[in-house]
């Protein structure tokens, strides 16, 4: 069994392999951690930012805590090589590594919307904590905001921003927001939804450069008028951390291609998170999922692999659910996929909306949005969820439900979806609670 274990990268999928690691193995091996950023969730940054929660808080291990795991770590230190010849990674100060098998985590980086001014003062990326920092030294109550995008990340961090009492403009260059998440519909509800509570919104909008004027940010648009912002934030889209990997074995697609175990090609080398091309759910086919639950169970399975354990993956779900002054917005799996069969409904007053997306009689995808305070509309989350996850087969339900697209409850009963999901676990085996493990969880 491997003795010497590297972890590059301390974001979710790195931190749960540790943890993992240690909860698996039946002799104790040695774990050594690289990472660029002390280990921290990126997904709580949104309540930091609305100081909802302290900086403190953030953090998912301190030095202390992984002193007390084993861990001998190198933080604050990028890796810029991978010999899967030598068995050895090459960190930026120029030490060497040495492992038996070791573990790609480095999550991905935001990136910016190529246009003169996008590095310029005032204008911010939301992604890491330094940059999370940024932002909230700069927003005032009355500042103007201009966002720059309308996908999930923007939308995590739409309520913060509205609740430091800045006023808020969304611009987005496709014809719809969210555009990776929800439907031409859906969309529409959002928008609308969002102008009633005091937020601009301009799509088909294209951001040709940003100025600075007196201290504050011109963004030139290409037609509709131009901007003036006090804060700017590109919320543009993701790139993996995969470029100092150039000229190692390891094949890159679009991440780093992992089979059923998450093993890489290179056999004592996996890959897990945003970084990772991993079984997609529902498609069977490679995907990469930035989402943080593929981050968690990817970094679950590949500890388990590494402490010795023969663990196979089915395989994650896309999950994207983001709530927006009191309106909670949810799509799973294939919501978009075009060849499948689709039932919907709306209730534009509310608004509340419901998309089902069918092969057979199996809901593959899913999207749903509703007033949170709908009681229906967040059990009907967690139900949608349930059914497009645990594939079921609905039967007759698939006709109730078409005549019915808000009627979730008994076709979800009826079918014994919570008793098909209940047993299955990402390991394989029962849940350990915090005392039968190792290390705190
Ligand atoms: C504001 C915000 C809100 C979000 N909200 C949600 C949400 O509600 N739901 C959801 O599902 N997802 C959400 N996400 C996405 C989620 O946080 C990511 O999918 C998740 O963090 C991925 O985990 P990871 O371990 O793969 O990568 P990361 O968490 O990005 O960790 C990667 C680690 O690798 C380090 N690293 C990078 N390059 C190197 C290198 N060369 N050498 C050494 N270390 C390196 C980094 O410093 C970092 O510590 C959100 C993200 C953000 C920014």
């Amino acid at each position: 069994m491997p003795r010497r274990h590297l972890i590059i990268g301390g974001g979710t999928a790195g931190m749960n392999a540790i943890r993992t690691i240690r909860e698996e193995e039946t002799e104790r091996s040695t774990i050594t951690l690289v990472s660029a950023e002390k280990p921290y969730s990126r997904m709580v940054l949104p309540y930091y930012l609305d100081r909802s929660i302290a900086e403190s808080h953030v953090f998912t291990a301190t030095a202390r805590v992984l002193a007390d795991w084993g861990v001998t770590t190198h933080l604050g230190k990028r890796a810029t090589a991978l010999d899967t010849k030598a068995n050895a990674c090459t960190l930026d100060d120029g030490t060497t590594v040495e492992y038996d098998d070791c573990l790609i985590a480095t999550g991905s980086s935001a990136v910016r919307a190529s246009v003169p001014g996008a590095d310029g003062p005032g204008v911010h990326s939301f992604w890491t904590l330094d940059q999370a920092r940024g932002v909230l030294a700069q927003i005032q109550p009355g500042s103007h905001v201009v966002m720059v995008g309308a996908g999930f990340i923007a939308f995590t961090i739409l309520n913060s921003i509205l609740s430091l009492g800045a006023k808020l403009t969304i611009v987005e260059v496709a014809p719809r927001i969210l555009p990776r998440m929800i439907d031409d519909t859906g969309a529409g509800l959002v928008q609308t939804w969002l102008e009633k509570n005091g937020v601009a919104v301009r799509t088909g909008a294209k951001l040709t450069r940003i100025d600075e004027v007196k201290g504050r940010r011109r963004l030139k648009m290409a037609a509709g008028g131009d901007l003036v912002a006090d804060v700017v934030i590109m919320a543009t889209g993701i790139r993996t951390n995969l470029a100092w990997l150039n000229g190692s074995e390891v094949k890159i697609n679009q991440g780093v291609v992992v089979d059923d175990h998450l093993r890489s090609s290179v056999a004592n080398v996996y890959a897990a998170g945003d970084v990772a091309e991993g079984r997609d759910l529902i498609s069977q086919t490679n995907a990469v999922h930035a989402i943080e639950p593929t981050a968690q169970e990817h970094g679950r399975i590949v500890g388990a692999n590494m402490a010795g354990k023969d663990v196979r993956y089915r395989g994650s779900l896309i999950i994207n659910i983001v709530e927006v002054c009191h309106l909670d917005v949810a799509s799973f799996g294939a919501w978009d996929d075009a060849k499948a069969e689709t039932m919907s409904g709306v209730k534009a007053d509310r608004p509340a909306y419901r998309k089902l997306l069918w092969r057979g009689d199996r809901l593959t995808g899913a999207i749903i949005l509703g007033p949170s305070t709908d009681i229906w509309t967040t059990n009907d989350v967690g139900m949608l969820k349930g059914l497009v996850q645990s594939g079921v087969s609905l039967g007759a339900w698939k006709a109730h439900l078409k005549k019915n697209p808000f009627d979730i409850k008994p076709a979800f009963i009826a079918t014994k979806t919570t008793s098909s999901l209940l047993p299955e676990t990402i390991l394989g085996r029962p849940s350990k609670a915090p005392g039968e493990s190792p290390v705190a969880v």
